[in-house]
């Protein structure tokens, strides 16, 4: 296997980090939409409400991003990381490169895709 664990941790840990960083920041933009009905018009706040839409959406992807980057995180844990999740086979490491929280290699992953 030549995947740096050690590097994959910390690429991992970090990216988490960041997440909790960006949904902390983002909270506020996800809190229910209370606007002035006085000084803001019907259209700003509609504008408020599809931004905080999209902060939602935004905020889902990354609670996924986040489940995903823990489980890599429990498979460094668990000497399982690097492999993948249905055939068990290794995942190539330039695959690991570009997401380190890739579960699955990449037959697999294309499977799932269709
Ligand atoms: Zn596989």
């Amino acid at each position: 296997m030549t995947i740096d664990l050690k590097k994959a941790q910390k690429t991992l840990e970090a990216r988490q980090q960041e997440l909790a960083n960006l949904s902390a920041n983002s909270k506020q933009s996800r809190d229910p939409v209370t606007l002035d009905q006085q000084s803001v018009g019907r259209l700003s706040r509609m504008d408020a409400m599809q931004g905080q839409a999209m902060a939602q959406e935004a905020e889902r992807r990354r609670a996924r991003d986040s489940v995903r980057i823990a489980e890599a995180l429990k498979r460094l844990d668990d000497d399982d990381y690097g492999y993948c999740i249905e055939c068990d086979e290794e995942i190539a490491p330039k695959r690991l490169e570009i997401d380190p929280a890739a579960a699955l290699c990449i037959k697999c992953a294309s499977r799932s895709e269709g």
